[in-house]
């Protein structure tokens, strides 16, 4: 079974020393939790790393997410078949 990775950036207001302000963390559907942070863009970035670390290589992600319903971040079972069309490594087929 493929693992989906889908993070999603948490808000929510906390009290500190300076006042009121938001805090964000992110949580992806894997089960990775990240730091929290105090501004948005740390978390987006959070987001973003995650998304580089798990993505599979290039030749196994998703061409065409919306045909697919993924996102190109995916590892995608109908792209990465058609890597091992005739043809294309035709040097290791003759064994
Ligand atoms: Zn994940
Ligand atoms: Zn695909």
């Amino acid at each position: 079974m493929t693992i989906r990775h889908r993070p999603k950036v948490r808000r929510w207001h906390e009290e500190t020393s300076q006042g009121e302000a938001w805090c964000y963390q992110v949580r992806c559907s894997c089960g990775e939790e990240f730091d929290e942070h105090y501004t948005k863009r740390l978390a987006e970035s959070d987001k973003a790393r995650h998304l580089m670390d798990v993505a599979p290589p290039v030749s196994e992600r998703c061409r065409d997410p919306k045909k697919h319903r993924t996102q190109s971040h995916d590892y995608c079972p109908v792209c990465a078949n058609q890597l091992c069309l005739p043809g294309f490594e035709g040097l290791e087929a003759t064994g």
